[in-house]
Parts: C-alpha cells; sequence; structure tokens
C-alpha cells in the first residue's frame, strides 16, 4: 500500500511565520507604549513647567517690584511729603493686589504660602480687598511689608526650586525614552532578521533535498528517497516525494518483471518457429521454389527482428536494477571497435553507408567487461546505421583522454541529429524521438542500455548535436577499471 502517511505536523510554516510576526509586533507594542507613557508624563511636567511654574516666577517677580516700589516711595513721602510718592505707593499697591489675585489662580500643590500672603492683605487692607476704595491713608509699617517679601521671596524659591527639578526631570524622562525607544528599535530589528534568517535556514534544507530528489530522477532517472528534515508542510511534501518514488520504482518493478515473463514466454515459441522455418528455407523438409524462399527468407529476417528485440528487452529488465553484473577481462578495445564495425556492417552496406574507424595510436589496454561494452557500441552504431541517410559516413573515434586514464569513444554520423529539446530525454528508458519513431524501428532501449553499461564501468556518456547535421555520441571509461 502506498497511501500517503501525513507526518505529525509540530509547527508549520505559516505557525513560524505568525510566530516571527507577533514576537516583532510584542516588542513593537511594548516599545509603542512605553514612549507613550513617558511622553505622556514629559507632557504633564513640561505642562506645569510652562504654564504654573514661569508664570508664578513672572508674578512673584511683579510681587517683589511692587513691594519695592511700596517701600521705596513709602520712604520717600515720609521724607518729602510729596503726593506725587503717595500715587506711586497707591500704584505699587494696586499692582501688589493684582498680582496676589493673579497667583491665587492657579491652584497648584504648594499654592497655601499664597493665601496666606493674601490673608495678610486683606488684613492690612479689607477695603482693597474687597474691591474697595481705600478710605484712610494707605501706609503700612516696615516690618509688615518685610514679613511680606520675606514669604514672597521664600515662596519664589521654592518655586525656582520646584522648577528646576522640573526640567532635571525632564531631561531623565527624555533620556530615558530615547533608551526605550532605540532597545526597542533595535530589538525589533533584530528580532525580525533572527526570524527571516530561521525561516529562511528552515524553508532552504528541506527546499534543498527537494530539489536534489527530484533532479537525481530528471538527469539520471534516478529514483532516491529524499530525507525528511522538518516536521511542516515541507516535510509533507517530503514524506509524499518518498511515497511517489517507491510507488514509481514498485512499478519499474513490475513492468520489468512483466516484460521479463512476456519475452521468456515469447521466447520459448518463436526459438521453434525460427527453427522450422530456417528448416523449410535450407530446403531439409523438401523442395522449396524460389517465390517461397523469397517469402521464407522475409519470414526469418523478421523473425531474427524480433528476437534481437527480445533480447533487448530482457537485457533491460536484468538491468532494470541498475546494479549490473560485471565480468571484467583485460581486453584491446581497438580490436573490439572493429569487431563491432564488422558486425554492423551488413546493415551498413544494405545502406550503401560507410563505416570508417579513427582509432588512435597510443590506444592500451582496458580493463571491463568486453562483451557488455561491445553491446554498447553496438547500440551507438547501429543507431547511427540506422538514423543516417543511405550513401552516408559514420566515424568510429577511439583516442585516450584524461592524460591516459580514460579511454574516449565517439560515433559521429550525418544523420538527422537530434533536436535539442529532445536531447534530454534520449537516454530513457523506452524514449523514442518524435520525428524519428514514425520513419524507423525500435523501441526505445539501445541508448538506455549503453548508458547503463558505460555507468556500470564508471564512464560517462553524452551527445553532442546540431538538429539535421548529424550527431556525436561520446563515452569515456577508466582504463584501469578501478569501477568495474
Ligand atoms: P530506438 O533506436 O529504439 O528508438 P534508442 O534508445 O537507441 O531507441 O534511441 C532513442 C532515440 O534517440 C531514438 O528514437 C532517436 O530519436 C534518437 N537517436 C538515437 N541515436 C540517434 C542518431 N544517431 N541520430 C538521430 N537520432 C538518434
Amino acid at each position: 500500500m502506498y497511501l500517503y502517511r501525513r507526518p505529525i505536523k509540530q509547527y508549520g510554516i505559516l505557525f513560524k511565520m505568525l510566530a516571527v510576526y507577533i514576537g516583532i509586533l510584542v516588542v513593537a507594542y511594548f516599545t509603542t507604549s512605553t514612549l507613550l507613557i513617558y511622553i505622556k508624563e514629559s507632557v504633564n511636567i513640561s505642562r506645569d513647567i510652562v504654564k504654573v511654574r514661569f508664570e508664578v516666577l513672572s508674578i512673584s517677580q511683579r510681587l517683589v517690584d511692587s513691594l519695592l516700589a511700596m517701600e521705596e516711595n513709602q520712604k520717600k513721602y515720609e521724607i518729602v511729603h510729596s503726593e506725587e510718592y503717595k500715587k506711586n505707593f497707591l500704584a505699587a499697591l494696586n499692582e501688589y493686589k493684582n498680582a496676589i489675585w493673579s497667583i491665587l489662580w492657579f491652584r497648584y500643590e504648594s499654592f497655601s504660602v499664597w493665601e496666606e500672603l493674601h490673608a495678610e492683605f486683606r488684613a492690612a487692607f479689607p477695603e482693597l480687598a474687597q474691591g474697595k476704595a481705600l478710605g484712610g491713608e494707605p501706609w503700612i509699617d516696615q516690618e509688615t511689608l518685610n514679613k511680606w517679601m520675606r514669604i514672597v521671596v521664600s515662596a519664589r524659591q521654592d518655586n525656582e526650586r520646584v522648577l528646576e527639578s522640573g526640567m532635571r526631570e525632564l531631561f531623565r524622562i527624555s533620556e530615558v525614552a530615547v533608551n526605550r525607544g532605540v532597545t526597542g528599535l533595535t530589538v525589533s530589528i533584530g528580532l525580525g532578521l533572527l526570524g527571516i534568517l530561521y525561516l529562511t535556514y528552515s524553508l532552504r534544507r528541506p527546499l534543498r533535498e527537494l530539489r536534489r530528489g527530484i533532479r537525481a530522477y530528471t538527469r539520471d532517472g534516478r529514483l532516491e528517497p529524499i530525507r525528511v528534515l522538518t516536521k511542516d508542510e515541507l516535510g509533507e511534501l517530503a514524506a509524499a516525494f518518498n511515497d511517489m518514488t517507491s510507488r514509481l520504482k514498485e512499478e519499474e518493478r513490475m513492468r520489468a518483471d512483466f516484460i521479463d515473463m512476456v519475452s521468456h514466454e515469447i521466447r520459448t515459441p518463436l526459438t521453434s518457429i525460427r527453427e522450422s522455418v530456417n528448416l523449410m528455407r535450407e530446403r531439409v523438409l523438401g523442395e522449396v521454389n524460389e517465390r517461397q524462399k523469397r517469402f521464407l527468407d522475409i519470414a526469418s529476417d523478421e523473425l531474427q527482428r524480433i528476437s534481437a528485440m527480445l533480447t533487448s528487452l530482457l537485457k533491460v529488465s536484468s538491468m532494470a536494477s541498475q546494479i549490473v553484473d560485471l565480468a571484467p577481462v583485460t581486453f584491446d578495445p581497438a580490436k573490439l571497435v572493429l569487431e563491432t564495425l564488422e558486425k554492423a556492417a551488413p546493415a551498413a552496406e544494405a545502406k550503401g553507408i560507410r563505416l570508417t574507424p579513427r582509432l588512435g595510436r597510443d590506444i592500451v589496454s582496458v580493463v571491463g567487461d568486453r562483451e557488455l561494452l561491445g553491446q554498447a557500441l553496438y547500440n551507438l552504431i547501429g543507431n547511427a546505421v540506422k538514423f543516417s541517410p543511405p550513401e552516408r559516413t559514420v566515424l568510429v573515434g577511439l583516442e585516450m583522454a584524461d592524460g591516459g586514464q580514460k579511454l574516449l569513444v565517439s560515433i559521429t554520423d550525418e544523420g538527422p541529429g537530434i533536436p535539442e529539446e529532445e536531447q534530454p530525454h534520449v537516454f530513457n528508458k523506452y524514449y523514442r524521438g518524435a520525428r524519428t519513431k514514425r520513419t524507423t524501428d525500435g523501441i526505445g532501449l539501445g541508448l538506455s542500455i549503453a548508458k547503463t553499461i558505460v555507468e556500470a564501468h564508471g564512464g560517462n556518456i553524452w551527445l553532442s548535436s546540431l538538429a539535421g547535421k548529424g550527431c556525436t555520441f561520446y563515452f569515456t571509461i577508466p582504463v584501469d577499471g578501478t569501477t568495474a
């Protein structure tokens, strides 16, 4: 059963993103509210300073000035008895009264001292305090004046002290607010960056693993399970990918088993038919006329073709697991090339195609499975012949590469070439080119078999082609058979 199992999802991607987002939001919220509290506090202090302390300061200055003016004019009047000084005295007294009334208007915490001053004034000048005109002489004694002055000066000093401490507090609050603001901002930015890093890291690893799995299949046709690295949606995706690969593997295996079984089942009756046809063709079972012989020849050729096809199918199913049993021997690759060309000669001759070997002079012996490598070479030469139009040339090159460590084989034809979009697929099992499959026989296994054989030897296979200008297939194998 390939039922897709849902892994226990611990922390989904959305959850992780939300956690980062909420984290930033919480820090930002606390920073903003702290700043607001500080701003409110400093507004209160500033209001007190601007609306109360500065006003009190200037009014108390008016009180001091009017008290001094009263004292001065009273003294001058005592000496000169000029009405002018009396008038000045009364003006100063009036100013003093107004200033006291203005100050009483601010009802703040150390307000009682001004009430005391007002009570003194009321006692000294009851008519004036009630807003009436002064009845008798306006003068007051020096002692009272001194007392009032002392009260005003000390209240003024108190006010200055409060003003100064308010300013200090304002400064302190602004400093703390700036610090908190900067800290909050730094923490928010840091949290944001960390969150982004964490999210990128936790998304990157599983995505890379998934890409590796998909690439292994699209590039090399390998179905490999990938690691399930996270317990989120990407973990689910990885688990689903693994389910899919095991399902595809199982289907591949079943298909190979099926092909294997069918091929074996067909092979036995096919051998009997072939033998019977051959016996008839060779006139062992009696005389056949020329017309009958021609048809028997066609039947024999077709049987030969079906037989070769079955051999390919069986080979592929035996290589389905990608594990090829190699029987390595040391052999001369040049000789193998010549032998394979000879094998392909009848098909080439039928189309008037020239098979030309280009063998390097420094070719050394190679360790590998001679029979399988011959098969790979034959598949490539066979394709070159099969797809080339008549009267062309097929070149088979053999040279040393990688400083003599590898053997490089190339098969070049002057056929239709392979369009670029088909090139990544031609080594896949059962793949046949869209254009060529209408015009040529085949089951799309030749290149896949060649690839499996070359790679089992630790080599590489590739092609280069320009559509319409023929193509060259290359493969390399290590000469010492280290991986064989
Ligand atoms: P088959 O030959 O049975 O179709 P192969 O696996 O040998 O299968 O080749 C796969 C496909 O690659 C072919 O169907 C063809 O489209 C393309 N191909 C292979 N060799 C050549 C070639 N020499 N020239 C042009 N196309 C080729």
